[in-house]
This record gives structure tokens, sequence and C-alpha cells, in this order.
């Protein structure tokens, strides 16, 4: 049941209205003629008061003159107004509370609008369902006025008005039913009936609705038949009561006060629970030991709570208005913000933990949670942080993990933390095809000094020992005590054997100054047993078993050593070691020399050049060729101060052959991969061809195909400085790899050697012969000059001759010989003025 509409869209008007002075019975008889309930007393536009149906019950029918009175005397002052825009629910209730049926509708500026009565609201209330729900029986209040018909009417009147009846039922002498309203008395006063009985007055039949019919069925018989009561009968058709406008108004009006009620009491519930629910959160919000940050949609701040000033150092007032950027600690990348921001835009919310400073610069670990809060249509109004600092949490995991993870006295990875570590970097090397050591270390005689010295000074002795193994160790390498004075270390991504063994001794090396230790001067050695991935095992049970034996046959050999699990390994490593360091000495000890191999014209049979080849004069091996010591050279660096002392070397000799007055040929140097990848040799070179003073142009430099292709940006770099330089490059063991044409035209090389492989065989396979040629069309197309090398025999020699290769190299023409034997039999005196050739 509800209605909003304002009553002034129901208010009747005009007005009917009468003077002051107007006898009564006259405004009755106005009243009649207008079919209206009320008259209203008005003095010009001033209303003085009303006199309705109701007021005529008052009437003394005895009195003739009563009719005559001014309505002035008998009206009803003064009459109650509402608003013009009162709803119309409101109404309902106010009949009951003032006791009126009519209200002045009155216009903001006080001027009558119009009247409103009670059966106006219930035809407009729009009160349909609810009419419906109900039934007639519902509305009555006990029995109703039953008057005989020949009461008079001054009696009838008098009873009407003391029940509070606006209508009375009337029996007449044949027993039907009429009934006698407040309407009818109306009448008798515009036609002054005086006081006669009523069964002439009452309004005949009675029109009848049934107990349990709805009040909607009645309500509309009465609009229907333009009437204002209907007699209520049981089933056996007994009248049971009078059923009128104002009766379906009074149980509206007991309905939606009831309703009222209802909807004041859940009102004021739902308010109760919604305040204690906010009593609630505002308390868990003060009182919780997270601090809470709400901001707008922008990210403003908007409210904290207590624990957030506990926090984070900033009261309220410095947080309300600003961003959360305060506090930033700078230790996230705007990458990191971006993605948090991404995950709140898409999932509503993000979880995790971010660095913040305190107001005090202190920076902290929170675990944050953001959460868009949204309206009901889905838009961001707020975003509330809730936060903890797990600073010290953290701090409290990483001791606890260093705890479980880390040997307590020295402070080195224990063996959980290694074993970890050495899967890991198993699983590595077997992806990566790379080797790995193990190094078992074991105190010599540690027992003693601990018996002997106490304790501890066996305690200090250990953490200075590891100390000592950690400055001696590469940052990759892990060195963890596995127990007592047993200590482990693991050489990851080893390339060759000298690696750990070269660890060991420094190892060995740092236990040699004596230690200090709870005031004793002591001198502790160790012994070493190393095994190596793959080699000597591929799980880490195996490799710490064979660390193991070979720690124990070091202990058996004497102590303070190293043993490799593999006897084998231990004899090529001390091999490899022995000459490591005889190469070192060789230098130093001038037992590098150079040959000479002559380089031959083809077409004219004179020397074009020489490639001057590297030898060791080793005391006991005797003349070493490099493929004995080239790759060792390579592998210790050595070979960087041997390029220097080549370069220098072929420098010096062609100065002494200028000095004797010989032709100056061109000589060749070779360069190797690591020479290209090593260094940049340019400078160095440039520096020595200066000092010396040696034309740019007499030294050549050969470069492997191979190591063209392998060093490919390094080496084309390296190429380029060289040639700026003056020098010439040649690509050596051209035809051993594959390197692309295209890769020569784009390098700035003047000479192909033709590897001595692809010349072994051409003048018995034609197939060879035809490569080679083919080889020779293409170099001459870039404008190369090519040599053929190792050349032995005369057949390959004249067959070269007619492929147009340019010259020629090996046994045939003159093995590599010193500067001096090169000199006597390939070079000669310049030429005369004259030309050479006619
Ligand atoms: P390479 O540059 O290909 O040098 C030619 C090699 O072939 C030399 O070996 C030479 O003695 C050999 N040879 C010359 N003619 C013949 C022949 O007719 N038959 C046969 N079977 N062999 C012949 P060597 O002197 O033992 O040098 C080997 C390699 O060592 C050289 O190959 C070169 O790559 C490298 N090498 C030599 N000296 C140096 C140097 O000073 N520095 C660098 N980095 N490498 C060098
Ligand atoms: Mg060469």
């Amino acid at each position: 049941m509800s209605c909003d509409l304002p009553v002034g869209r129901i208010a009747r008007a005009p007005i009917l209205h009468c003077p002051p002075d107007l006898p009564l019975s006259e405004a009755a008889a106005l009243m009649c003629r207008a079919h209206c309930s009320f008259i209203l007393v008005m003095e010009g536009d001033r209303a003085l008061g009303i006199w309705t149906e109701h007021d005529a019950l008052k009437v003394d029918f005895c009195d003739a003159d009563a009719l005559r009175l001014p309505v002035a005397a008998v009206m009803s002052s003064p009459v109650k107004t509402i608003p013009s825009d009162l709803p119309l629910r409101e109404i309902t209730t106010r009949f009951q509370h003032d006791c009126v049926r009519h209200y002045l509708v009155v216009a903001e500026d006080g001027t009558a609008h119009g009247i409103v009565s009670q059966s106006d609201v219930v035809l407009h209330q729009g009160i349909e369902e609810y009419l419906w729900l109900r039934e007639v029986q519902s509305t009555l209040r006990g029995q109703p006025l039953k008057l005989s018909g020949d009461t008079t009417l001054s009696a009838a009147t008098q009873a009407m008005h003391q029940s509070g009846c606006d209508a009375a039922v009337v029996t007449g002498a044949d027993g039907t039913p009429g009934i006698l309203t407040e309407r009818d008395v109306v009448r008798c006063v515009a036609e002054h009936r005086g006081d006669c009985p009523i069964a002439a007055l009452a309004s005949r039949p009675l029109l009848t609705v049934r107990a349990q019919e709805s009040l909607y069925q009645a309500r509309n018989l009465l609009v229907e038949r333009r009437i204002r009561h209907l007699g209520v009968i049981d089933d056996g058709g007994a009248i049971v009561g009078l059923l009128g406008l104002a009766d379906i108004l009074a149980s509206i009006e007991r309905g939606y006060l009831g309703e009222l009620k209802e909807a004041l009491r859940d009102r004021d519930r739902a308010l109760d629970w919604s305040r204690k629910q906010l009593q609630l959160a505002e308390r868990v919000i003060e009182s919780t030991l997270e601090g809470i940050i709400i901001t707008d949609a922008q990210g403003r701040i908007q409210s904290v709570n207590p624990a957030f000033t506990r926090l984070t150092g900033y009261s309220a007032e410095e947080a309300i208005g600003k961003s959360p950027s305060l506090f930033s600690s700078g230790r996230h990348s705007p990458d990191f913000y971006r993605a948090l921001w991404e995950t709140i835009r898409t999932e509503g919310h993000w979880h995790g933990e971010i660095w913040n400073r305190r107001k005090d610069g202190v920076v902290y670990l929170e675990q944050l949670t953001i959460t868009a809060i949204r309206d009901d249509s889905g838009a961001i109004t707020h975003y509330t942080g809730l936060f903890r600092d797990i600073t010290e949490r953290k701090e409290h995991e990483e001791h606890i993990r260093r705890l479980a993870y880390h040997d307590a006295l020295t402070g080195l990875p224990n063996r959980l933390l290694f074993n970890d570590r050495l899967s890991l970097a198993l699983a590595h090397a077997h992806r990566s095809g790379q080797r790995l050591a193990l190094i078992f270390v074991d105190l010599d005689r540690f027992k003693k000094i601990n018996d002997t010295l106490g304790h501890n000074a066996g305690d200090l002795l250990l953490q200075k020992v590891a100390q000592r193994f950690k400055q001696c160790l590469r940052e990759d390498d892990t060195v963890a005590r596995l127990s007592g004075d047993e200590f482990i270390i693991m050489l990851p991504e080893v390339s060759d054997i000298t690696e750990p063994v070269k660890a060991a001794r420094r190892v060995i090396d740092a236990l040699g100054a004596p230690l200090q230790a709870g005031g004793h001067e002591i001198t502790v050695t160790c012994s070493i047993g190393i095994s190596i991935y793959p080699e000597d095992g591929t799980t880490a049970d195996v490799l710490l078993k064979h660390a193991d034996t070979a720690m124990y046959r070091a202990k058996d050999l004497g102590r303070n050593r190293y043993q490799l699990y593999t006897a084998a390994q231990n004899a090529r490593s001390f091999e490899r070691l022995a000459m490591e360091k005889s190469l070192r000495d060789a230098i130093e000890r001038d037992e590098l020399v150079l040959h000479f191999q002559a380089l031959v014209d083809l077409a004219g049979g004179r020397t074009a050049g020489a490639e001057a080849l590297l030898r060791w004069q080793h005391p006991d091996l005797g003349l070493a060729a490099p493929a004995q010591f080239i790759q060792l050279a390579e592998e210790t660096g050595l070979i960087v101060p041997i390029r220097a002392w080549v370069v220098r070397k072929v420098c010096e000799q062609i100065r002494a052959w200028q000095a004797a007055d010989l032709a100056a040929v061109p000589v060749a140097v070779n360069l190797s991969a690591r020479q290209l990848r090593e260094q940049e040799p340019a400078a160095e070179i440039e520096q020595i061809l200066l000092e010396s003073g040696v034309d740019p142009e007499l030294v050549c430099f050969e470069v492997s195909e191979s190591a063209l292709l392998q060093e490919a940006e390094d080496a084309n770099a390296i190429v380029r400085a060289l040639h700026r330089i003056g020098c010439r490059i040649a690509v050596d063991n051209f035809g051993a790899g594959y390197a692309s044409v295209r890769q020569l035209k784009r390098l700035p090389i003047a000479r192909l050697k033709i590897d001595r492989s692809l010349l072994r065989d051409i003048t018995t396979s034609p197939d060879e012969a035809a490569i080679v040629q083919a080889m020779i069309g293409l170099a001459h197309q870039l404008s190369l000059t090519v040599v053929a090398e190792g050349i032995e025999l005369e057949e390959q020699r004249s067959l070269l001759r007619d492929l147009g290769c340019d010259e020629v190299q090996g046994y045939l023409l003159g093995l590599p010989v010193p500067g001096d034997a090169f000199a006597q039999t390939h070079l000669q005196p310049p030429p005369s003025p004259r030309p050479h050739r006619a």
C-alpha cells in the first residue's frame, strides 16, 4: 500500500461554500443539491469554519428554530488545513488523529486549493492490492446500530451521535431493513422534516455484501452505486454490520499503521545492527595490529589506523591527502609497481612483499594486500592497503635458514647445503658437458692439536683455517665443513685437470704460514684428495667417496700433499705441470728458437718469402716442434708473451738479413686462435715494428681458417687492425675448414695458403686437382695470392704451376731452418740496378 501522490492532486474544487449568516437548513439544501458532504463557511476569501454531514447529527430536531440558526453558529471552527504537497499516504493517519473527515487543502501561499475527504482518500489511495487481500468482516467493529422504524429522528440522530455511527440499520414494520445515514439527516435539515419517525426517512433496500467478500468488491459496489454504506450479512443472511467508506479507511489506516510500525521496527533493527557492525569494524580497525590505509580512487590517503602510525612513524595528519609513494624505499623498479597496479586492475587485489621506508628513514619489509573497492556500478571508489612489518620474521627465517645450512663454528656451508649445491652443480655440469672437481681436505694430526692445546684452541684454529680456505678460493667455489677437521671444496666448471691441482696447492700453501689460536702459534698441514666429474664418478656420493679415498692416499704418501683419485691423472697432471713450468722458464732461459721455411715463386723460382716456425730447444727433450707445446702455451696463456717474442725475433732476423745486405723477403708469423681471442695484439705488434724499424709490409701474419671461423668477430677486428698497421694477412690451412668465400671477401686478406691435406693426392686424383684448381680460380678472382703448402714432390710442383698457383712451400723447396742457414740457401744480395730479368 503505497501512494506518494500529493494530496493537492485529489483535492476537490470548486469548494461548496456559503456565507456565515445563511440559515442552517439552506446550507443543508445546498449540500444536498451538490451531493456534497460538507459546506465551507466563508467570509470573503477567509474560511471561517465548516459544517459537515456529521455535524447534522447534532441538530436538535425537536427545536424548530434550530434549522433557522445561521450556519456560523453550528459550524466547526477553525477548519483543519493541510498543505497541498502532503503525500496522500500521510493524510490517512491524520484523519483518525484529528477526528475529522475533511481537510481544507491550502497552497503554499495559504490560498484554498480544494477540499479532501475520507472518501477521496479511499478512492485514490492505490490500495487495490491491499483491498483484495482483506475480507469485509475484518473491518467490522461489533454489531451495527439497529433502530426500529418508529424511532424519532431526534432520538435516532442522538443514538448515532453517541455511538459514533455515521449510519444505522432501520428495521421497518415489514421487516425489510433500510438505512439511515448522516446524508439522510442532512436532507431532513434541508427539508424541515421535523422530529418524525425514521421509517419514512430511511433509504431502502439496504444493499448488502457478504462478510467473506473482499473489501475490493465492497468498495467497487459503493463506487458503482454512488452510495456510502453497505449492509454486511453473514452466511445466514443476517445483518451483522455496516460497512462505510470510513470503515475501509480505518482498515487501511490500521493496516498501514501496522505495516509502518513493522517497517519502523525493521529499520530500527537494521540500524541497530549496522551501527553495531560499524562499531565492531571501527574497533577492529582501531585495535588490529596490521596497518590499514584507505585511499580514494586517485590513490590519495583518506584514512589510516593507529597501527599504521606505529609501523610507519607517520601520524594520520601527516599521511592523509598524500600518496602512498611517501613510503617508497627506492628498492623496487618502476616495472615492479607497474606489474602491481596491473594485477590490481585485472584481479582486483595484490598480495606480496614490498620494501617500504619509515619516517625515520629505516627500510623495512612489509607484507601487503591492496584491494580495489568498487561501487554498485563496478567503478573503483577506494583502495585499501593492509600491511604488516615482516622484517623481523624474515630475519628470523634467514637466521634459522643459516643455522640449518651453515656450520655454527666456522660459518661455512654445512654438509646439507653442500649437498644441495653439489647436486645443482652436477646437473649443470651434465647439461653443459663441463667438468667439476671435488677437493677433500683433512687437517693432518688435528686430533693431537685438540688433545694437547684444548678444544678452545682447536675451535679457534678451525675458524682461522676456514678463513684461509675462503681467501684462497674463487667466488664461485664452495668450501664446506663436513665434520671435525674435514672440509670439502667444490670447483664448478673446471676446464682442465690443472685447475683443481692448482686449487689444492693454494690450499696447502694457505696453511703454510703458522696460525695464531688461543695464544699458541700453530703450524698445521693438510692432506687433499681430488675427484673429477665425470671421469671419477657421475654422482655426488661416488665423487665424495673417491675424493675421500684419494685423500687417504695422500695421507699414506706422507701427508701435506694432494692426490688425484685416478692414478693416471696424477701422472698426467704432473707432466702438464712440469711442462707448464718449464715452458715458462723456456722464455726466460731463451730456449725458444725460430726456424724459417721458404716460400718459392712458382713462375720465376725465386724466394718469395719465409714462414717463421717456432721451436723449443728443450734441455732434455731436444728440439720440440710446436705440436708438442703450442696447445699448452695457449691453455696457460703463455702464448701471449710467446707471440711478442716471435714478432720481435722475426724483426731482428729481417734486420740482420738487411744488415748482411741480403734481399729482404716478407716473413710470415703464425697467429693461433687463442692469440686472436686473448688480447688485442695489433697495438703491441705495431710497437715492436716501430721499435725495430722494420717495414710492416715485410711482416705477414698467418691466421688459420679455423681460427677465423671460431673467433669470427674478434678475428675480424684483429685482422683489420693488423692491416691498418700495414701488415699483410694470409689465411693459413685453407680448405681444411669451411670458411665462406663471403667471409674472406669482407676481410683485407692478401694471401691464401691451401692446406697440405688438400694437395697430398692432387697428382693421383683428378677430383682433388679439380678442387684445387677451382680454389685457385676463386682466390684469383678475389685478387689473392695463392700458396700451396707441404709440397714434397716435383709432380706436385709442376701440376700446381699448370693449375696457376702462385707460390709453393714444402720440404721440396726447403726445410724450416735457422735464419742463417735460410739466408745461405734462399737469400741473395739485392738485385743490381740492372733489371733482374731481361
Ligand atoms: P703451419 O702454419 O701450417 O706451418 C706449416 C707446418 O708444416 C710446419 O710445421 C712445417 O714444418 C710443416 N711443413 C712444411 N713443409 C712441409 C712438408 O712438405 N711436409 C710436411 N709434412 N710438413 C711440412 P711445424 O713447424 O711443426 O708447425 C706446425 C704448426 O705450428 C704451424 O702450422 C703453425 O700453425 C704452428 N706454429 C708454428 N710456429 C708458430 C708460432 O710462432 N706461433 C704460433 N701461434 N703457431 C706456430
Ligand atoms: Mg703457417
